[in-house]
């Protein structure tokens, strides 16, 4: 066989087993906690109305990059939790009992890692970042956790407060630089809001998917990755350039 022919085979092989992993392009079938963190609720309320547009390549590689390190980067304690709850009724409940009546009622998630410091619970969270742009220019890393990566976090405490009367007190996210091959971690520790802070918060966020006409947008620049952003149509001048 050719050794052109070969490569190629290899290559095609290995975008697949990428794409594979990564599938895309379906309705959302449950809220998970990500689906309520974002500035945008359009967004999501998109994702249970409409077929979003299909992965990019770019995408699924990133998709496919944070999966391999989540499977393989367990932190002590309990790793890759599934939690799933009705916040509304306040009672655990499985995936498979959520349907179209109780769907805007419910939460699921995935918790990377529960651990357990000097008798207080902290839940913790990887997070990939790059300190250069797809362009090659160079950025500075986070000098601060973002606030959707904070609300994902005091979502599941709420979760696993629900599912197992564990109240965890610390939130952490432990940012990984993907331009470095992870070397020099970044973590940034935080308290945790009350459960029923956190619950009268989600509530509000559940309500708006669940109306009937469209939230308002939030135009931001994250617009320009929005896998709905055919049918939203922001207009393109309000969306500011990705610059950080
Ligand atoms: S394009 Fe922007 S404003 Fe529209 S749904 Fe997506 S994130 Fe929201």
């Amino acid at each position: 066989m050719d050794k052109d022919k070969i490569s190629k085979e290899v290559e095609e092989r290995f975008k697949k087993l990428q794409e594979k992993k990564v599938k895309g392009g379906k309705r959302s079938k449950t809220v998970h906690a990500s689906h309520i963190t974002g500035e945008c609720v359009r967004r999501p309320w998109y994702d249970f109305r409409e077929t979003p547009e299909p992965l990019t390549y770019d995408s699924i590689c990133n998709f496919w990059a944070g999966t391999i390190l989540h499977e393989n980067a367990p932190l002590g304690g309990r790793n890759e939790v599934p939690l799933s709850a009705n916040i509304k009724t306040m009672q655990p409940i499985g995936k498979k009992d959520i349907n179209d009546y109780n769907l805007f009622d419910c939460i699921t998630g995935t918790a990377d890692d529960i651990l357990e410091f000097e008798g207080d619970i902290v839940i913790a969270d990887k997070k990939t970042f790059s300190t250069l742009s797809q362009r090659g220019m160079k950025k500075p890393p986070p000098t601060e956790p973002d606030k959707g990566y904070v609300a994902q976090l005091n979502i599941y405490k709420l979760l696993l407060y629900i599912c197992e009367g564990v109240e965890a007190k610390y939130g952490t996210i432990i940012y990984l630089n993907k331009a470095t091959s992870f070397k020099d971690p970044i973590c940034f520790t935080f308290e945790l809001q009350s459960v029923d802070e956190i619950r009268s918060w989600v509530l509000t966020k559940l309500g708006k998917l669940r109306q009937l006409v469209e939230p308002e947008r939030v135009i931001t620049k994250y617009c320009n990755y929005c896998p709905h952003k055919k049918v939203c149509a922001p207009p393109q001048a309000l969306i500011p350039k990705w610059s950080s």
